[in-house]
């Protein structure tokens, strides 16, 4: 996979609770339908994303971001389907209407520095959100993302 576009989500598990090893398990396909009444929800559902930061800044990285991971689902970037076939998926540790950590921007805007250093054909233009992606369907990484603080934080850096 030559990957065009970057996806930035927002995942916790159980939704609004931060730690724990649930996200791990779900990105490897081992999450415990009996761990939590949500997960019964989710059961079977095959899902991975290249990477995570969790709320500490650790990144955690599940695929290689070379391969194509199961992140989009169903999902449309400027008239092209299939959002998987083509783009990496970094998931922030996080939930609806609270703030992501320094921590998260700092590492998110190294990783994302270095991705642009790996593929000439990412590019500071080709950064979407789950929620550009899948309007309707998915709503992460919420309004708790601060676009603009992250858009700084990669021009300070030197992104092209
Ligand atoms: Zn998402």
């Amino acid at each position: 996979m030559s990957p065009e576009l970057l996806i930035v989500h927002g995942i916790s598990l159980p939704p609004g609770q931060f730690g724990g090893p649930w996200i791990d398990r779900l990105f490897t396909g081992q999450l415990p339908a009996d761990g939590h009444p949500y997960f019964k929800e989710i059961e079977g559902l095959r899902v991975s994303a290249h990477a995570l930061i969790r709320r500490d800044g650790e990144i955690v990285q599940y695929v290689p971001f070379g391969e194509r991971a199961w992140h989009a689902g169903k999902s449309e970037y400027r008239g092209r389907g299939v959002c998987n076939d083509f783009s990496i998926g970094v998931e922030l540790e996080g939930a609806e209407g609270i703030p992501y950590t320094d921590a998260q921007y700092n590492q998110l805007a190294v990783l994302t520095l270095a991705l642009f250093d790996a593929y000439a054909t990412l590019t500071p233009e080709h950064i979407a959100g789950h929620c550009d992606v899948a309007p309707g369907r998915k709503d992460d990484p919420w309004v708790s993302f601060d676009w603009p603080r992250y858009r700084r934080l990669l021009a300070a850096r030197g992104a092209p």
